[in-house]
């Protein structure tokens, strides 16, 4: 099957790309500081580039504005991107490249239940709607997930065995025509080049969705790399669902020295009154994925369906 943008962008000289891709329902708060700012430094300790990408691919779940304050928070924890920030609403048309070659390809099928009805379908058992031939209008565009990825291996989380519900089919368009997530990160990450993604661990069993894709276009996968959750007093992840209070930048050194604790990575006494520059340049020459490691007891490596991301 054939990206016609996977042509131009593939990364030729294999150099280092990594991103970090918020989505711009609220401001960044302390877990998202982490996704930043682990990112950030494999990206230089790599001297590769450092992308951001705006995750604006669900407007109804936008915030006004927080894609300003999200810059200008990196900015102000030193965390400077490199190239143009990229949105996704300028991505459409490789979506649509990319639900064509599946659809063609007989990947895909559209599929008109409701939700409850979806979830109400025996897991494991195709939709009844796979078999029909539907109109694109109105309804879903569902992937076949003939491939199952199994398992994959995570730099800093080792050997992840996927539950089987990751096997099952999932979603690449939703009924009122919105991209889903899997589609839309795998798209932007072939097209940006990435090599490594680095990013929060609620998103690690969604890997096995995005896996499947890159098989299907049969293009090679990043690397995975998942952080840490910043977890809250109820012991849920701080999310922007859950209202998780948004950093103050005027913080911005003590943001990032809290963040590099949860990386494993404790900053030491004497530098309480380092300045952002300084905690960043100690935290490249200091950082390593085998420092998460510790903290490897946060996860459970047998992988459970993920949240709706
Ligand atoms: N947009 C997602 C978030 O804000 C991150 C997606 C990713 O890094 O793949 O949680």
């Amino acid at each position: 099957m054939k990206l016609p943008f996977a042509e131009n962008s593939t990364n030729q000289n294999e150099r280092y790309v990594g991103r970090f891709a918020p989505s711009p329902s609220g401001p960044l708060h302390l877990g998202s500081l982490v996704a930043a700012l682990g990112s950030y430094l494999r990206a230089r300790q790599m001297s590769g580039k450092w992308l951001l990408r705006i995750e604006n691919i669900d407007p109804p779940r936008e915030q006004k504005g927080a894609d300003t304050l999200i810059k200008r928070t990196l900015e102000q924890h030193g965390l400077c991107w490199d190239d143009k920030v990229i949105y996704q609403h300028d991505s459409h048309q490789y979506y649509e490249q990319a639900l064509s070659a599946l659809f063609n390809h007989g990947h895909s099928y559209y599929c008109q239940c409701t939700r409850k009805q979806r979830l109400a379908n025996p897991k494991g058992q195709p939709c009844p709607c796979s078999e029909l031939t539907l109109a694109s209008q109105g309804s879903a565009t569902v992937l076949r997930n003939t491939v199952g990825i199994r398992e994959m291996t995570d730099i800093a989380l080792g050997a992840i065995v996927f539950n089987s519900e990751m096997n099952d089919d999932f979603i690449l368009r939703r009924k009122d025509g919105l991209y889903a997530y899997q589609l839309a990160v795998v798209v932007d990450d072939i097209h940006s080049g990435i090599t490594e993604v680095v990013r929060g661990a609620d998103i690690l069993p969604a890997t096995a969705f995005q896996l499947a894709l890159y098989r299907l276009f049969k293009l090679p996968a990043p690397v995975y790399m998942h952080l840490p959750l910043v977890l809250g007093e109820n012991g849920q992840k701080l999310s922007k669902q859950n209202h998780a209070p948004a950093l103050i930048n005027e913080r911005a050194a003590s943001n990032l020295c809290s963040a590099l604790g949860i990386l494993g990575l404790n900053v030491p006494l004497g530098m309480t009154n380092a300045t952002v520059e300084e905690i960043l340049c100690w935290a490249q020459s200091n950082w390593n994925e085998a420092l998460i490691g510790n903290k490897a007891n946060a996860f459970d490596n047998r992988i459970d369906a993920p949240d709706s991301i």
